[in-house]
């Protein structure tokens, strides 16, 4: 039922004359594949690392956005201040669509924002996108059990980042244990989305789209796709 809901939201978007893949952007060359999506990010990020930025959001690009939005790639960013996709990536406004929750976690609302921006925008790639020196990925290591004596809602997040991923670290959260659990985070909240998403999952199986995890260097500001 889901995914026919979905599919009836795409057709409404597909009807719609004025709407076409990247004509709401600046952007000269639309990603047209999940490798294009991915080889645009790449090299927007190595622009952003060298201060060589490109993206614009002319007051002009207004109008077309407000018609219609084709983002080529979906994200799921931690919620730090120092993680911003459009920044990171050098992407304007209509590109990316992005969400984003401490840890950068996997929640049914979060899948369910990825489904529609997949299954009704026509997204190429979705991207788990950690980052260093992440704060909730510390503390969940930090309080890994000890997480009751957290307040509020903060047991609810580090107990959906623990296991497997700081189940290695050592509670003195040296740097490289830090490193590889956000690194670990990022990659399992690729196998939450395929295990809990039908629709992205058959999505993936039709090459329709990619899904991949990376990190974020905050000091270099270098993004590094996981790898295996
Ligand atoms: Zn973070």
């Amino acid at each position: 039922m889901i995914l026919l809901t979905l599919l009836i939201m795409a057709g409404a978007v597909a009807c719609n004359p004025d709407f076409a893949p990247g004509a709401t952007t600046t952007m000269t060359h639309f990603p047209q594949s999940p490798d294009e999506a991915i080889a645009e990010l790449v090299a927007g990020n190595a622009r952003y690392v060298h201060g060589q930025t490109t993206a614009t959001n002319p007051p002009s690009a207004r109008s077309a956005l407000a018609r219609g939005q084709a983002p080529f790639a979906a994200i799921i960013r931690c919620a730090d201040s120092r993680v911003a996709p459009e920044i990171v990536f050098d992407q304007p406004l209509g590109t990316l669509f992005v969400t984003a929750v401490a840890g950068n976690i996997v929640t049914p609302e979060i899948t369910a924002s990825l489904e529609y921006s997949v299954a009704v925008l026509g997204s190429k790639l979705v991207v788990v996108m950690g980052h260093s020196g992440c704060g909730a990925v510390e503390a969940a290591i930090k309080y890994r059990d000890t997480a009751d004596q957290l307040p509020g809602s903060l047991k609810i997040l580090v107990d959906q980042i623990k296991a497997p991923c700081t189940l290695k670290a050592d509670p003195t959260q040296s740097e490289k244990y830090i490193a590889e659990a956000v690194k670990c985070n990022a990659s399992k909240g690729v196998g939450q989305l395929l295990a809990r998403s039908q629709v992205l999952a058959d999505a993936v199986e039709m090459r329709q789209i990619k899904i991949i995890a990376g990190v974020q260097d905050v000091e270099s500001g270098t993004f590094t796709v996981n790898m295996g």
